[in-house]
This record gives structure tokens, sequence and C-alpha cells, in this order.
């Protein structure tokens, strides 16, 4: 059989062997080379194309593992008999335009997201030094897939920490660390009752809100009252299991009085298959008074689930965030037995250095100082930038608060204001989990100010003037 294959010789052309090999499969691909036919013979097919017989083995050695040629011993290289593709498309990247990520350069603008933290002051210094002892101290452990539930010394750690700042009773093998809560809230749906019916602070957490209901639970939204989420809404609409931010109520940031925290956990002890959930996203951050603790330390009946994340008092973008679950929960986790652990060891391991340093610590006390005084510039700033016209909700604590405004502009009027003047802020009715919920005459925002800096305070407030009133 004739084969014709023309070669760049040029410095620039792929390897001698890669083209003869391309050549070749393009040859059989379009059936210029038939199926079964005997392709020439290394020595023969290098005479003729003046290259090495070593390029036309690799050619063909190639050709042999993909399937394209088969040999027989002792008579040589065949072409394999291949179905013709049933489209004549070349295999493409091409992606519509709407799936196409726009890349919107923020950098000059001002952010009031609830989202972030600060990273300015994030000790970057000694955290690499955690990392860097990390992984010269553990470099056997990488090496292994960790626990499911995450290395045991990072669980004990973790399980110190939260006992003695949170009060939270639990021993490591409850601990379950996950990269966010978002992956260990779907794990937990899993392991309550399919048909449980879920309950949700209104307004309330909507990321939680939308991965419930996309995963086919009944999900009931509960408004709050003076005291935080209603006791009596939840006796009438009966949920399962409760999710609840006693700590700082998101967004409406309210801290829950014990009174309503003890009513919680009898409404909670009252059914055998009742549980809530603890979502302590943010209770490190308390500005005048001490910290407050946990919903899960009061608990006598082991129905709390309590669910912790290193996102605020870290940051975000480590991704460590942990679950308590109770016994009962932890022996249903057990036996699947098909989990592996999603945060990276090095992570966890830098944490458990990070938290037994004693780094940890030091940076939650200098963060608590500087994020109260930020908090009070800011709002003493929007006070004399708004006069009487605004109004500051929520305690003091946390990363962010909300306001409320006299205007006649609409919230969504205010935010498309907003972005115009690249300043990055949410509205509350993005937390208003069900729609048919009356909505209050008053545009509110929530404004997050972990990663505010300092130097930005005025431009911030001066561009919210302008959204809210100006043109
Ligand atoms: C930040 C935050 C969390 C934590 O989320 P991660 O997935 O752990 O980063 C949980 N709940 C609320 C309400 C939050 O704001």
């Amino acid at each position: 059989m004739d084969i014709t294959i023309t070669l760049d010789r040029s410095e620039k052309a792929d390897y001698i062997y890669q083209q003869i090999y391309q050549k070749l499969k393009n040859e059989i691909l379009s059936r210029n080379l038939l199926p079964h036919s005997k392709v020439p013979s290394k020595r023969e097919l290098a005479e003729k194309l003046k290259v090495s017989v070593n390029s036309v083995n690799s050619a063909y050695q190639q050709l042999l593992a993909e399937g394209y040629l088969y040999a027989e011993e002792r008579k040589g290289f065949f072409v394999e008999h291949l179905d013709t593709f049933s489209s004549e498309e070349q295999p493409s990247s091409s992606l519509p335009d709407d799936l196409k990520e726009v890349h919107i350069d923020q950098s000059d603008w001002i952010s009031f997201s609830h989202m972030s933290a600060d990273t300015d002051h994030f000790p970057m210094k000694s955290w690499f030094r955690c990392e860097q002892k990390a992984a010269a101290r553990s470099y056997r452990t990488l090496g292994d897939m960790s626990h499911p539930q995450g290395i045991y010394e990072v669980r004990a750690a973790i399980t110190r920490l939260i006992s003695l700042t949170r009060g939270v009773k639990c021993r490591p093998e409850q601990i379950v660390i996950g990269a966010g809560t978002q992956v260990l809230m779907q794990l937990l749906t899993e392991l309550l009752p399919q048909d449980a019916v879920y309950a949700m602070e209104e307004p309330g957490y909507r990321r939680m809100y939308q991965l419930l209901q996309h995963t086919g639970k009944q999900v009931k939204t509960i408004m709050l009252d003076e005291k935080g989420i209603s006791i009596s809404e939840i006796i009438r609409q009966n949920p399962d299991v409760l999710i609840t931010t006693p700590s700082h109520q998101f967004p409406a940031g309210a801290i829950m009085p014990v009174s309503r925290r003890i009513q919680l956990l009898n409404w909670a002890a009252e059914q055998p298959s009742r549980y809530i959930i603890e979502d302590d996203y943010d209770s490190e951050f308390k500005y005048d008074v001490d910290s407050i603790p946990a919903l899960q330390s009061l608990d006598r009946f082991q129905n709390v689930i309590y669910m912790g994340t290193f996102s605020k008092s870290l940051l975000p973008g480590l991704r460590i965030s942990y679950m308590v679950l109770p016994p009962e929960l932890l022996r249903g986790y057990k036996k699947r037995g098909y989990d592996l652990q999603t945060c990276s060891s090095l992570t966890q391991i830098a944490l458990q250095e990070f938290i037994e340093s004693g780094e940890y610590q030091k940076h939650i006390k200098k963060m608590k100082q500087h994020y109260k005084e930020k908090r009070e510039r800011l709002i003493s700033a929007l006070e004399s930038e708004f006069r009487g016209e605004i109004t500051v909700k929520g305690a003091n604590a946390g990363l962010h608060f909300v306001t409320e405004f006299y205007t006649c502009r609409t919230e969504q009027e205010i935010l498309a204001h907003a972005a115009a003047q690249q300043l990055e802020i949410f509205g509350m009715s993005r937390f208003r989990l069900k729609e048919s919920r009356p909505q209050p005459d008053k545009p509110a925002l929530i404004i997050g100010f972990a990663r505010l800096r300092e130097e930005d305070i005025q431009e911030g407030v001066r561009r919210l003037r302008r959204a809210v009133y100006g043109t």
C-alpha cells in the first residue's frame, strides 16, 4: 500500500514521530487506509520518509496502544476496523455565550459585602509559618487520605477550642470537618430522616434555603418576634428540624435571649425526631459583652447540631468549617462508610498549629478590637451623612448590621444606583425567603464592614448617600 506523507522538518515543527502518528491517524479515520490493510514495515516507511526507524517505531507504538493499528506476529501491522463517527463535526470547546464568565474588575469598588473577611489584618506570615510547619511535620499524613471526618488531632484541637470559647460539649469523635457549611449541610440532609420538614428564620440565609429546596425538602419559614425566631409560630408550623442563628441572627442581627433558647430546647425535647441546627457563623465577635455561650451548651438531650466555621474568624477562602453530630446522627454517618474528607489536610493541620500555638486566640482578640472600632466609625459616618434619615439595627456584634432609610427610592433602585457608583452592597429582599411575605415599607440594606478599608469609610458612605438620594 502506498502512503504519501509530507513532513515539516522546520525547527518549530512537532517531533517527526508525532507528525507520522498524526498523519497516519487521519488517514485511518478518513478511510484512505482501509480496515485490515497492511501498513508498510517500519524499515520501508523510514526509508521512504528519510527518517530514523525509531521515529516510525514510536509512531506505530502509539497507534497500536490507542487501537488504530493491530499487530500480527511475523506479518506486521494492520489497520483496525473502526466505525465511522456519526457526525462529521470536529470536537470543539465552544461554549454558549450565556455560559461564558465575564470578569469585571472590581478593584476600584468599595464593598459593603457581608460575605468577606479582612485580609489586610490577617496574619498571613504566621499562617504560612503554620502551613510550613504542618507540611514539614506531617508530610507523611499528606500522602494519605485523611479520616473522612477530618484528622483526629485537628478535631481534638477544635473540640478544645469550642469548649473553651463557646461552651460546646462534645468529643472529637463527633466532629465532622468539611470545606464549607454548604457541603456539611448537604451531608446533614442525608443523615436526617428523608421526609423531615425543615424550618428557617425569616429573614434568613438564602443559600441554605435554596440548598434545602433544591434537595427536595419541605422548608417552612418562621417570622422573628422581639426575642428572635417565634416559638408560637414554630409550634403552629410543626417542623422536625429547625435552623437558627441564636448567636447573631442572620441577617437581622439580634442575639437570642436565654428565655427563648430554653423554649427552643424544650420544644426539641418534646418529640424524639426533632433537631435544632445551630448556625454559629460569626459568634466570635461581640463588642460590648463577653462571648455568649452556644445554644448547644444548654442542650440536655443532644438535639442540637452545632455548626461552626472559620470563614468569618479567619478567611472564607480557606474553606474550613465543621459540625458536631449528636450520637444518633453520628451512628448513621458511620454506617454509610463512603464519605471522603473535603477539606485539604494541609489546611487542617495548619489550622491545628494556628490554634495550638495561641495565634488563633491572639488574632480573634485583635480583630475584635479592630472590628469594634471600624463598626463605630462606620456607624457615626453613616449617622452624620444621613442625619435623621437612617436607622441602624442589630446588636453590637458580628460583621454586619442592617440599615433602613427614609427615602422614596425602592431597594432595587438604590442597588442599581449603588452599582453604577461601584459600590457593592446587598438588599434585605435577598434574605426574605418566601416571596409571599409582606414587604416592609422602608428599604433596608445589609452593611457588612469586614472587608471595608478604614480609608474607604467616608467615600463608601458618600456613595451610599448618592445611591439612596442622589443622582
Ligand atoms: C458566613 C456564613 C456561614 C459560613 O459559611 P461557610 O460555608 O462555612 O463559609 C454560615 N452561615 C451564615 C449565615 C454565614 O453568613
